[in-house]
């Protein structure tokens, strides 16, 4: 589709949380109940893990690779995470919010700074925070694979995500799912509506001006 024809531009959803507040499952059910969204695939140094497809949980790239793309700006953001290296391409974002679509981000409040900076009237970021701190030690603890050590570093990453939960533009409290999915879509729905996002509006205005 063609910038022209696209009744709409999409919108940059980002999505933070600390891990284990539903972000991810609230991003898959937006996914998965909306064909016009779709997530923001990065690209990484570091290897596949089993079950990692290239292209669909990141585009695997070496280090050269990653270097020629900082070089060339094709980034709207990036960081070193350890000893690996990670980006958002930002054609294919530009893309599809050209085609009318929305682009969903999975970031740390880092990664959703950068990203406004960039796309400011773009972006509708959206913070998910968890109703107590024993319900998300509850969540993290019920993960497979979760070890005592583990729950205690996320729980200490958690409450520094918490503290910058004041630079999103929303903030759903996940105390059941169902609700808290309800008033996401609320926002992705009022969103898709603001006049900026309502690009063939000119023209019809202009017809309608212009009729006698
Ligand atoms: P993992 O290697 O476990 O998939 O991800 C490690 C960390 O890198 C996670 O905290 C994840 O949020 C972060 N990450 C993944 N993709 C990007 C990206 O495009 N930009 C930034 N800034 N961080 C990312």
């Amino acid at each position: 589709m063609s910038s022209e024809s696209a009744p709409r531009r999409g919108l940059m959803l980002v999505i933070s949380s600390p891990s284990g507040a539903g972000k991810t499952t609230l991003s898959r059910m937006l996914l998965e109940k909306y064909e016009d969204v779709s997530l923001s695939v990065s690209a990484t140094t570091r290897a596949p893990r089993p079950g990692e497809e290239d292209g669909v949980h990141y585009h695997f790239v070496d280090r050269a690779q990653f270097e020629s793309l900082i070089e060339r700006r094709e980034f709207l953001e990036w960081a070193r995470v350890f000893d690996h290296f990670y980006g958002t391409p930002r054609a294919a974002v530009e893309e599809r919010l050209s085609a009318g679509k929305d682009v969903i981000f999975d970031v740390d409040w880092q990664g959703a700074d950068a990203i406004h900076d960039q796309m400011p009237n773009d972006v509708v970021s959206v913070f998910v925070l968890p109703p107590t701190i024993k319900a998300l030690r509850e969540r993290l603890e019920a993960r497979p694979g979760s070890d005592p050590e583990k729950v205690k570093r996320r729980m200490s990453g958690a409450r520094n995500e918490i503290r910058h939960w004041r630079r999103y533009d929303y903030v759903i409290v996940n105390r059941d799912l169902d609700d808290a999915f309800e008033e996401l879509e609320g926002i992705l729905v009022t969103e898709r509506r603001k006049r900026l996002r309502q690009i063939q509006l000119d023209s019809l205005v202009q017809d309608l001006l212009e009729e006698e």
